[in-house]
C-alpha cells in the first residue's frame, strides 16, 4: 500500500465547503447518552481548527455505534454539543445525513463554520458503500477530508465511497499515522523489534505473516505464548491453548529460522492456579508449567532478555499485552516492556486497542512515540493490507 498521501495541508481549502470525516465513535452512559470519553472529539479538533483558521465551511460526519436505521439514541446531536463547547462557536446539527435539513443547512454554511451530519449509520446505504449515498454526500461539499482513522479498514460511503467524486485527502491524525507507522512498514529504521502479545495467536495471525517477512526480530508474550511452547514440546498446564494453530506456529518457528529472523519466546512465567486478580502468582519455567498452573505473565529473565532487544533497535512496533496486565499481580511483564520502550532511543509504535489501553493505564503513554488511535484498523495496517479509506485518498 502507497502510505504517501496528500493532506489538507496539500490542497487550497479557503472558501470550500469541506466534507469532514471524523471518528466521533465515542462512548456514552446508556441511561442518559452522556460521553463518558471525549478522546476522540479532542483529538479531531487540529483538523477542525486547521480547517476553519484557513476559512473553509466544515461539514463534519460521523458514525456512531451500531444503529439499524434513523435512533434517537444514537444521535450525534451530544457530539455536536461538546464539540461546540470544546471549540468555542457553534456546531449547527443536521436532522439528517443528506436529506433535506443536511442540504439546507450545509448550502447556507458559511466559512469559518462548521456543522455536524447526524449518524451515517442512519443511511442504510453506509456499510454498503452504496454509490448513490457517497454521490449525495459528496454533493454537499467541494473538498473530502479523511481523519477518522479508526474507520479506514471499512469500504461504507462516508470513508471510501465518496472519495470517488470529490478530491479526497487526509486530515492531521491519519497523516501521523500514515507518517509514522506506514513509514515504520514500509522502510523501517533497523533493527526492526515486532513484540506481539494479546490474547490469541489466532486473532494475530495477519499480523505475525507480515511482520515476519520485515522484522528482524519478534517477541513473543502474552497469552499466545503457550500455542508456541506447546508446539515446541514444552508442557503448558491450563494456560491458553489453540490446538488448531499448532502447526501453525510450529510452521512459524521454521519460518523464522528460513528467513534470518531472531523469534524470541519467554523463558520464564508468572503462572497462576486460576484466572483470578487475587491468585497467588508463581513463577516457573515456560517449557516445564505444571498440569494445573495457567501462564499469566512473561517472567522477569524474560524481561531482561525482551528488554535488551528494544534497547538497541531502530524501530519497536508493538501489539498486544505480555500478560494480564488487568490483574495489578500480573501486569509487571506489560509494564517492565512499555518501561524498556520508553527508555530506547527508538522509534517506538503501539498498536492494538487493549495495548493502547495497556500503555495508558500503566502510565506510559506520552514516552511512545506514537500510539494508534485505531484498534482494528491499526491491526490491519499491521497486517499490511491495502486499507479503502487510505487508499482512495489521493497520492501525495
Ligand atoms: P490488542 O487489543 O492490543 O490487539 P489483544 O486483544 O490481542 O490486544 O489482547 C489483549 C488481552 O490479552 C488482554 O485483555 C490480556 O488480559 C490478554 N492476555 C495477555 N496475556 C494473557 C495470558 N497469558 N492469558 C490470557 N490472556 C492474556
Ligand atoms: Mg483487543
Amino acid at each position: 500500500m502507497n502510505y504517501n498521501k496528500k493532506t489538507v495541508k496539500d490542497i487550497e481549502v479557503k472558501g470550500k465547503k469541506v466534507l469532514l470525516r471524523c471518528d466521533f465513535n465515542v462512548p456514552q452512559e446508556k441511561a442518559t447518552g452522556a460521553i463518558t470519553d471525549d478522546k476522540r472529539i479532542v483529538a479531531a479538533l487540529p483538523t477542525i481548527q486547521y480547517l476553519l483558521s484557513q476559512g473553509a465551511a466544515v461539514i463534519a460526519c460521523s458514525h456512531l455505534g451500531k444503529p439499524k436505521g434513523p435512533d434517537p439514541v444514537f444521535s450525534l446531536t451530544p457530539v455536536a454539543k461538546r464539540l461546540s463547547e470544546l471549540l468555542g462557536q457553534p456546531v449547527e446539527m443536521a436532522a439528517d445525513v443528506v436529506g433535506p435539513d443536511a442540504q439546507a443547512k450545509a448550502a447556507a454554511l458559511q466559512p469559518g463554520q462548521i456543522m455536524l451530519l447526524e449518524n451515517t449509520r442512519f443511511e442504510p446505504g453506509e456499510t454498503k458503500n452504496d454509490p448513490a449515498l457517497a454521490k449525495a454526500m459528496a454533493g454537499l461539499a467541494e473538498v473530502y477530508v479523511s481523519d477518522a482513522f479508526g474507520s479506514v479498514h471499512r469500504a461504507h460511503a462516508s470513508t471510501a465511497g465518496v472519495a470517488d467524486y470529490l478530491p479526497a485527502v487526509s486530515g492531521f491524525l491519519i497523516a501521523k499515522e500514515l507518517e509514522i507507522m506506514g513509514g515504520a512498514l514500509a522502510n523501517p529504521k533497523r533493527p526492526l523489534v515486532a513484540i506481539l502479545g494479546g490474547a490469541k495467536v489466532s486473532s494475530k495471525i495477519g499480523v505475525i505473516n507480515h511482520l515476519l517477512d520485515i522484522a528482524d526480530t519478534i517477541i513473543v508474550g502474552g497469552g499466545m505464548t503457550y500455542t508456541f511452547i506447546k508446539a515446541m514440546g514444552g508442557s503448558v498446564g491450563t494456560s491458553l491453548l489453540e490446538p488448531d494453530w499448532l502447526d501453525y506456529c510450529r510452521d512459524m518457528v521454521a519460518k523464522a529460522k528460513e528467513k534470518g529472523v531472531q523469534l524470541l519466546l519467554p523463558e520464564d512465567t508468572v503462572c497462576a492456579a486460576e484466572f483470578s486478580a487475587d491468585a497467588a502468582p508463581e513463577l516457573v519455567d515456560t517449557m516445564a508449567i505444571p498440569d494445573n498452573r495457567m501462564g499469566m505473565d512473561i517472567g522477569p529473565k524474560t524481561v531482561a532478555r525482551f528488554s535488551d532487544a528494544v534497547k538497541d533497535a531502530g524501530t519497536v512496533i508493538w501489539n498486544g499485552p505480555m500478560g494480564v496486565f488487568e490483574f495489578p499481580a500480573f501486569a509487571e511483564g506489560t509494564r517492565a516492556v512499555a518501561k524498556a520502550l520508553a527508555d530506547t532511543n527508538a522509534i517506538t509504535i503501539v498498536g492494538g486497542g487493549d495495548s493502547a489501553a495497556a500503555v495508558a493505564q500503566l502510565g506510559f503513554a506520552d514516552q511512545m512515540t506514537h500510539i494508534s488511535t485505531g484498534g482494528g484498523a491499526s491491526l490491519e495496517f499491521l497486517e499490511g493490507k491495502a486499507l479503502p479509506g487510505v487508499t482512495c485518498l489521493m497520492d501525495a
